[in-house]
Parts: C-alpha cells; sequence; structure tokens
C-alpha cells in the first residue's frame, strides 16, 4: 500500500481519479539527501509561502523536516482545457466541480511546511470526466493590455 492511501487522502475518494502518481520514494530519497545536508529542501519561494498561507488546506502530517507543524497541500492544476485558468490552484470543492466541467487535466499536490518552508511536489492525477471540451474563450486581462499595442 502507498504512504498516500495508507494516509487517508482525501483525493483517494475522487471518481474519475486516474493515472495516479506517488511521489513518496522521490520524496524519501530527498528527505535522506536533506538530513545528510546535502541539498536545502526548505526554500519554498515567497509566492508559494504565501499561496500556503491563503490557499494551504491543513492535513494531518506533521513536517518531516521540523516537526513542529502541521503539513498544509496546494492542489495545482493544468491542462489544455483549462486554457488560461491552467496552473491556479483549487480547493476539494472546486475540484469536485471540474470533474463534470472538463474532460482531463492534471492536479499536482504540494505539500509545505509553513513552520520551516519544507516543499514536496508528493503526487499527482488524472481528474476529468473524459469528454473533450475546447478551453474556455480567453478573456482578456489587465495582463493582457499591457502587452496590446495600438
Ligand atoms: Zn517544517
Amino acid at each position: 500500500m502507498s504512504v498516500l492511501a495508507a494516509e487517508g487522502l482525501f483525493f483517494a475518494l475522487m471518481k474519475s481519479q486516474r493515472l495516479y502518481t506517488d511521489y513518496s520514494l522521490d520524496k524519501r530519497a530527498t528527505l535522506m539527501a536533506l538530513f545528510r545536508g546535502v541539498v536545502d529542501a526548505c526554500d519554498a519561494d515567497p509566492y508559494l509561502m504565501r499561496a500556503a498561507k491563503w490557499h494551504g488546506e491543513k492535513t494531518q502530517r506533521s513536517c518531516p523536516v521540523c516537526k513542529k507543524s502541521a503539513l498544509v497541500e496546494l492542489r495545482y492544476t493544468f491542462g489544455e482545457q483549462l486554457g488560461q485558468y491552467s496552473g491556479r490552484i483549487k480547493n476539494l470543492q472546486e475540484l469536485t466541480e471540474m470533474e463534470s466541467q472538463y474532460g482531463e487535466f492534471q492536479v499536482y499536490i504540494v505539500e509545505v511546511c509553513r513552520e520551516c518552508s519544507w516543499n514536496h511536489l508528493s503526487a499527482s492525477f488524472v481528474l476529468g470526466d473524459g469528454r473533450e471540451r475546447k478551453p474556455p474563450r480567453k478573456v482578456r486581462t489587465l495582463e493582457d493590455e499591457d502587452y496590446t499595442t495600438r
């Protein structure tokens, strides 16, 4: 049984979940390297730490490095069918809604310790109802205006 399944994480229950990748082996290697002082994995950039503060959802797992704090998870969504919204952080309820709105998109779970900044990609999987969709029409944003020359 995988570490993630053993921990009973919510996303094991999502109905359209497939192509699940468990990165726990990779994590173990990173941790061992960290404890040997070979790498500094506690390098969450300010953007990631801000995202963890506002969007992170608390887990039952304590930080493997400092052991002081419970890890929070961020769920990043990527996919062609998401169009310009690819790369956004989504909560559980949004993911559940997206399952029936999109044919296929990838979810990456990143765990972050808000105490010591440990961060790691812990898993990824595919969600969606399998029906091909065109990406949503691009909506003009303020950033677009900056690059428009007329
Ligand atoms: Zn920590």
